[in-house]
């Protein structure tokens, strides 16, 4: 008898922005959450940290307002790879990352998925962690 795990079946997930214009969902093989503690996507998060949902590969669906979608390539990142940052062009809210080094990769904002409630696996850049913030997973991040 194998052992082996069978490969785990594709997941959806859907987000939304604050004004509505946009609703996307994205389909694909699910990596779970991470944390990122960079300075980057504290700024782009407006948050301590950001909390970030990756598919790969993923596929990206917009059920409405792909037109209203803006994008930022962010090329000072703390890894050196250049970040796509998606986000609703009408009321701002952050909805998805690219990055062209991991084709296929989706990144979707947890804060904008409906009924999200999993727990984030791993931490990214922890040197870079706000004091004040409690312990999540002692993880490292990886793809
Ligand atoms: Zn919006
Ligand atoms: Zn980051």
């Amino acid at each position: 008898m194998s052992t082996k795990k069978p490969s785990p079946p594709p997941t959806t997930l859907t987000a939304t922005c604050n004004c509505a214009a946009i609703q996307l969902s994205v389909t694909g093989i699910d990596k779970g959450s991470v944390l990122c503690h960079c300075s980057n996507c504290r700024r782009a998060s407006g948050s301590a940290f950001a909390y970030n949902h990756r598919f790969l590969p993923g596929e990206l669906t917009f059920a409405k307002g792909e037109e209203a979608i803006r994008q930022y390539v962010d090329t000072n990142t703390k890894s050196g790879n250049p970040l796509e940052r998606h986000f609703c062009g009408t009321c701002g809210c952050p909805m998805f990352m690219k990055n062209p080094q991991f084709k296929g990769l989706i990144v979707l904002h947890g804060g904008s998925l409906e009924d999200h409630r999993v727990q984030p696996r791993q931490e990214l850049f922890i040197e870079d962690k706000r004091p004040w913030v409690g312990e999540v997973t002692s993880k490292k991040a990886k793809l």
